[in-house]
């Protein structure tokens, strides 16, 4: 995408297409790609991890690592994610700040 939709410096709403043309690594070449928002996936309740840390929370004492609370940013990064149409290969693109993100 090489920052052709990130021009302007102090966006706070952006209109993205649902479909650009970009370089896919795959193909080697430009192609059209489908423009969709990265969302982070469900935790896995069985997951080690989150096994560990309910067991660490129960009983006596509480929570093992700080809870953010207070945020100083307003915004969010979004990511975009690229699904070349061509081969299905699907990439994904860091976002800069912003207020609001429009797939359009
Ligand atoms: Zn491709």
């Amino acid at each position: 995408m090489s920052g052709r939709f990130y021009t302007e410096t102090a966006v706070k709403r952006m209109i993205i297409p649902k479909e650009i043309a970009t370089y896919c690594p795959k193909c080697k070449s430009h192609q059209p790609h489908t423009v969709s928002l990265y969302k982070a996936g469900k935790r896995r309740v069985m997951a080690k991890g989150e096994r560990h840390h309910k067991r660490e929370k129960s009983g006596y004492g509480g929570q093992k690592f700080a809870l953010q609370r207070k945020f100083a940013k307003t915004t969010k990064k979004q990511t975009l994610k690229l699904k070349c149409k061509s081969c299905g290969y699907t990439l994904q693109k860091k976002g800069i700040r912003l207020k609001k993100l429009t797939l359009e």
